[in-house]
Order: structure tokens, then C-alpha cells, then sequence
């Protein structure tokens, strides 16, 4: 599996956290900190949830403002993901990744996308031959999203985080700079002063 990193430490958990009515199917959850001095940061959690970062004393007339704006980038953000992100595209990579790395011995039942899966960016069951890809991982550049496909087939040949697994995983010719982007990526992820995707 590809972990994604855990918060830093010191990261105190949120002061008030709330659910607002949901509009066009993305539900807005508001996070007010009064660490957070004046930006307010989005990101979409699944495809479902935006969840808003603010700082504690923004008047609530201009936070409406701005996740008003937030929210319509992402649910436009949301449904080019969906476009792009199938789960055929997801078994043509997989097929071709394990042609060119693993010279075909790579065997699964199924791949696909799934949503509910926050904490790693990709899973496999090697007993079940079933993989899953974080829906997150629908807009970040190809090679990284390559590079966690080739990451979860290099576990049905190899289980386990073994010397010989990360081998395998190193015929993949940009894993160093994929695993650079995630890295990157899950650091962002507890606390963010980007708006929206990739960037968080
Ligand atoms: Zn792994």
C-alpha cells in the first residue's frame, strides 16, 4: 500500500467543526482555527465533502463569499475528475505498466477507483487480486498516478515492503520523483494554504 503521511506533529485537532446544508451535492464542512491568521483554504475530501479551513474571527458574511467561490470550483474540478477518472483507464495503465515492468507476471481481478479511501493512495489485496486507487490520485500528473498503479502490482508479485519488493517497484523509472510529488502531497494534507486540487 502507499501510506499517505500522518499529520506533523503539534497539529492540534480543530477548535469547532460543522456541517452545513448541502447544496449540489458537495457537502461544505467548515474547520474555524485560530492558529489560521488570514487565509482560508478548501479542499475535497471525497467526492462528496469540501472541507473549508478558516481562521476563527473572518465574519461569517465573507467566508460565505469566498466558499461560495470555492465551492463552485470544485464541484467543476469534482466533475472533470469523474470524466477523466475511470476505471478502464485505471485497467489499460495497469495492463501496460505490467507488460513493461513485470514482463506480464503481475495477476489481478479488478482495479478500480475508490473514494473512501483518504489515509493511502493505493491498496492491495494480493490474496483477492483486487486493487484500489484513491480518487485523489484523479488529478495529480500521470507519471505519479503510474507510479502507484506499478506500486500495487509490484505487491501481487511481492506482499510485503521487502528489499525485493522495492526492486521491483524501482523498474518504474520516475518512482523517485512520483514518490517526491506524494510525499509533497500527504505533508499538505493536514493543513493547507492551497485552494482545492492537486494541491492539497
Ligand atoms: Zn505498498
Amino acid at each position: 500500500m502507499v501510506k499517505r503521511r500522518t499529520p506533523r506533529p503539534g497539529t492540534r485537532p480543530p477548535e469547532e467543526t460543522q456541517e452545513r446544508e448541502p447544496t449540489d451535492d458537495v457537502v461544505v464542512r467548515v474547520i474555524r482555527s485560530p492558529r489560521r491568521k488570514r487565509t482560508v483554504s478548501a479542499r475535497l475530501v471525497n467526492w462528496y465533502t469540501l472541507e473549508v479551513r478558516a481562521p476563527a474571527d473572518i465574519s461569517e458574511d465573507e467566508l460565505q463569499r469566498i466558499i461560495a467561490r470555492f465551492r463552485a470550483t470544485a464541484r467543476r474540478r469534482r466533475d472533470k475528475m469523474r470524466a477523466f477518472a475511470s476505471d478502464e483507464d485505471l485497467q489499460r495503465r495497469a495492463e501496460r505498466l505490467n507488460e513493461a515492468l513485470y514482463g506480464g507476471a503481475a495477476r489481478w481481478r479488478s482495479i478500480r477507483y475508490v473514494s473512501n479511501q483518504n489515509t493511502r493512495w493505493g491498496s492491495c489485496s494480493p490474496g483477492r487480486g483486487t486493487i484500489r486507487i484513491s480518487h485523489r490520485l484523479a488529478t495529480v500528473p500521470s507519471f505519479v498516478l503510474d507510479y502507484v498503479i506499478a506500486h500495487e502490482l509490484a505487491h501481487l508479485l511481492e506482499p510485503g515492503h521487502t528489499p525485493d519488493f522495492w526492486k521491483l517497484v524501482y523498474r518504474y523509472p520516475r518512482a523517485e520523483r512520483a514518490i517526491g510529488y506524494l510525499m509533497a502531497l500527504g505533508h499538505e494534507g493536514g493543513a493547507t494554504d492551497e485552494p482545492i486540487y492537486p494541491e492539497d
